[in-house]
């Protein structure tokens, strides 16, 4: 019997929100495992990436899609799509505004179904495709003081299990449900709940840890790596899942 691979040799990537955190991870892993990467982001991070980046803005869809046109038309199809973006800020959901939801929606659920729809051409003809969403665990259980994100992430979660039952056969999309992972925006988080609920930033933490059987925070490195899983031949027949990362930590079945 051969196994189906792991190894992306000869394929074409694009990752969004690149530049930092579970996205630079992803798109590490992705490069590690052979394919091309593309990365975009608003701004360039310090120091030196192992994948080019192309500046692009997620809430600009207009200006995203000329980027993404332009890319297509130098380098051919992506045969891999990583949805990532920044999270909505922190707060209770009463507190949140209309636009709050507007530019999250944007952000995360209208930014991504530009991009498949732009990209599925490609990866029709290569028939050869894997779209991975970076969402969060709130879609099973939602987080408290996460009021937007909560909702959004469950608003993506039900766009893409609409989307795997449309694609062709060949072409998945999956989403991954990280937990507590150490990046920039969890310190940001840990920082904006200490500040709000008068706790110390180790007092947050220790409640984040509390219900993770693994006891620790998750590394972008091991997000990444389930990542590229999703995006190689090995995964070709996992389509419509959303897979926790977290260390145990959800409780629902
Ligand atoms: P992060 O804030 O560290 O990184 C987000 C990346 O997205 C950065 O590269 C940023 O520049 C980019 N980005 C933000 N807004 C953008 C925009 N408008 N256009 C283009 N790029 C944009 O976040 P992270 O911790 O790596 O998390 C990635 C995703 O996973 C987020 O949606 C986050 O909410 C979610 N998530 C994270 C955790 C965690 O513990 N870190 C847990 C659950 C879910």
């Amino acid at each position: 019997m051969t196994l189906p691979g792991t190894s992306l040799e000869g394929l074409r990537a694009l990752v969004c929100g690149a530049s930092r955190g579970i996205g630079r991870a992803a798109a590490e892993a992705l490069a590690t495992a052979g394919a091309r990467v593309t990365g975009l982001a608003r701004g360039r991070p310090q120091g030196a990436l192992p994948f080019p980046l192309v500046a692009a803005d997620l809430d600009d869809r207009p200006a995203l899609a000329r980027v993404v046109d332009r890319l297509l038309a130098e380098g051919g199809p992506f045969h891999v799509l990583v949805n990532n973006a920044g999270g909505p800020p922190a707060g209770p959901i009463l507190e949140a505004g209309e636009q709050d939801f507007l530019a999250a929606f944007g952000r995360h659920v209208l930014a991504s179904h530009h991009l498949v729809r732009s990209l599925l051409p490609g990866m029709r003809e290569a028939g050869y495709g894997r779209i991975v969403n970076v969402v969060s665990t709130s879609v099973r259980e939602p987080i408290p003081g996460l009021g937007v994100s909560n909702t959004i992430r469950g608003a993506m979660a039900a766009w893409a299990k609409t989307v795997s039952r449309e694609l062709p056969p060949g072409v998945t999309i999956n989403n991954v449900l990280p937990g507590y992972t150490d990046t920039e925006r969890l310190s940001e988080l840990r920082e904006a709940l200490a500040r709000r609920t008068g706790q110390s930033p180790e007092q947050v933490q220790a409640g984040w840890l509390a219900p993770v059987p693994e006891g620790r925070l998750g590394r972008p490195a091991e997000l990444g790596a389930v990542v590229a899983f999703l995006a190689s031949p090995a995964a070709a027949f996992i389509r419509g899942a959303s897979l926790p990362v977290d260390g145990g930590r959800l409780a629902s079945v």
